[in-house]
């Protein structure tokens, strides 16, 4: 089927990414996948290439789009080529809506210039050793000093994606305590300056896929933070959550369609060239079945993916419906690359072949950004159950 949701200047776009990603990331991949993380420079190259800037309004320093498309054909083509441009997805994916919709003027003017020219990276710390998708159980506090000029932040954040790397770092902390009928009330977010006494990251996490992206723990003693970097109003933390998880788990979604589509892609041409018992594998009905069954598998997510782009653009994803494309594009990716790998023997688990790497990615889409359980939880509770 054709696809409608890009038009010429997206794929325009699309060739752009593509031959970037030829000539800037695949020749030295295996050194940044060996060290762990991307270079810091990387992340100016990607900002040069004016994708830091591309839905930040034009008084900021950017392109002002107000569509996500652009961020999806990105994940699109890093999926395609088996590559991942570490932190830089939750700098723009994550973080940029946070600061668009819930900063002022004054903060925007401050933040948003850097935020487009790479200088300042930006990440999110929500989840906590103790806790993950019981947010509303956080137990990082900030609490306003006495003269009212600063919070004084305590905590620990784990599995921080940019945690390395990130100069600022939108901090999720409890300034209230919750109410007994409201156990969301009392968080807020803190945009907190990476330089600032009392701040540190801790380990940088030793990851089964995602190995470019810098996944960090933080610590935070006594750290000052100015009453001017409060994100939105006190308290409301949570809520803000709320309205900002779908377009998260809406390019999550998006990220492993792609990567399962890129699976086959990469199977097929395997199966093509490999032979055994003097005949290519593609030749057994075996390799055909699985790899039909997989293709209507990544049509099917293609479609789901189509729809919630077009949703979200137009302002009307829901948060189910948002749950309900990850739960569904995560899980067909879980399988079709699974399967994909199997195609492949012995060379499928070996990490010079793109479909190892596209193996061990796609694991963690089940997990983070809330896992495919709490998906489930919230769409059963929009069917009233
Ligand atoms: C590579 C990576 C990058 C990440 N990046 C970030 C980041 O940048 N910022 C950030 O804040 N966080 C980040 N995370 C954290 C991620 O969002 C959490 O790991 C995730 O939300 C799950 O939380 P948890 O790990 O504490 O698991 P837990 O909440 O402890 O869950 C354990 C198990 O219990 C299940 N479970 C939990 N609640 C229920 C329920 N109500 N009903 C049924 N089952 C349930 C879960 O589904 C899971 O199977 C990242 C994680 C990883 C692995």
């Amino acid at each position: 089927m054709r696809r409608t949701v890009f038009n010429e200047d997206h794929e325009a776009f699309r060739e752009t990414i593509r031959a970037f990603i030829e000539a800037e990331v695949a020749p030295v991949y295996d050194e940044w996948f060996a060290a762990g993380q991307v270079p810091r420079d990387f992340y100016y190259k990607l900002a040069e290439l004016g994708i830091f800037g591309i839905e930040v309004p034009e008084e900021f320093g950017g392109a002002g789009v107000e569509s996500f498309k652009f961020e999806a054909i990105i994940s699109e083509e890093c999926a395609r080529a088996a590559v991942n441009f570490g932190g830089s997805g939750v700098h723009v994916l994550l973080c940029l809506p946070y600061i668009k919709a819930y900063a002022t003027e004054e903060q925007k003017k401050r933040w948003l210039p850097d935020f487009v020219t790479g200088k300042t990276m930006y990440a999110i710390a929500m989840t906590e050793p103790g806790t993950g998708s019981d947010l509303a159980g956080m137990k990082t506090t900030a609490k306003l000093s006495e003269d009212g000029t600063h919070y004084i932040l305590n905590g620990a954040k784990t599995f921080i994606t940019g945690g390395v790397h990130a100069d600022r770092v939108i901090v999720c902390a409890r300034t209230a305590a919750p109410k007994e009928d409201d156990r969301r009330f009392g968080i807020s977010l803190l945009v907190v300056d990476t330089k600032a006494e009392g701040y540190s990251v801790g380990r940088k996490l030793d990851k089964l896929g995602l190995r470019t992206s810098d996944t960090a723990e933080l610590a935070f003693v006594d750290v000052k933070v100015p009453v001017e970097d409060l994100l939105g109003e006190e308290n409301k933390g949570f809520s803000y959550l709320g309205q900002n998880l779908p377009q998260e788990r809406l390019g999550i979604a998006v990220g492993a369609y792609a990567q399962a589509k890129a699976a086959v892609r990469f199977a097929q041409s395997y199966v093509s060239e490999r032979t055994v018992f003097g005949k290519t594998v593609a030749s057994f009905q075996n390799t055909k079945f699985e790899l039909a069954a997989c293709q209507a598998e990544v049509d099917a997510a293609e479609a789901v993916c189509d729809r919630a782009i077009e949703a979200h653009d137009a302002g009307e994803l829901t948060a189910a419906e948002a749950a309900s494309a990850k739960l569904f594009c995560t899980e067909v990716a879980h399988r079709v690359i699974d399967r994909c790998l199997q195609l492949h023997g012995g060379y499928g688990y070996m990490n010079e072949y793109p479909i190892a790497r596209l193996y061990a990615d796609n694991r963690v889409n089940r997990i983070y950004g809330g896992t495919s359980e709490v998906m489930k939880s919230i769409i059963a509770k929009s069917m009233g159950l």
